[in-house]
């Protein structure tokens, strides 16, 4: 299929399955353009349209969590930044996404330990 097809179709899947969780599209229209074709590059290559952000280990329970959107399985990170990993989705209140923060898991673990 063609990738701009594609990507339109990802688009209205994803919309359906981000919107009940607080989240949308990145205002970024051209970071959206992008991570969304790499997800159809990784979807012909892989079979799923994986994270484009994430490393996949070869390991198929810890790979499809990695399956876009993979928000559902690191909600408390995501939600934590207001973002998602990759930055494609951001939570629905958020206008400038360049002003996100990205916060590795760890750092996240170590600041709430600290508090
Ligand atoms: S981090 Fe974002 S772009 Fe990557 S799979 Fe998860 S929801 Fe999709």
């Amino acid at each position: 299929m063609d990738t701009k097809k594609r990507m339109e179709q990802l688009r209205t899947m994803f919309q359906k399955v981000i919107d009940p969780l607080g989240y949308k599209f990145s205002p970024d229209e051209e970071i959206v353009d992008y991570l969304l074709e790499q997800e159809v590059m990784l979807e012909k290559e892989k079979g799923s349209p994986f994270c484009p952000c994430q490393g996949l280990t070869g390991e198929r329970g810890h790979d499809m969590k990695l399956v876009c959107p993979c928000i559902p399985f690191h909600r408390e990170h995501f939600d934590a930044m207001k973002r998602c990993w990759c930055g494609l989705f951001v939570h629905k209140d958020v206008d400038d996404p360049d002003e996100l923060v990205q916060i590795s898991k760890q750092e996240l673990e170590a600041s709430s330990k600290s508090d």
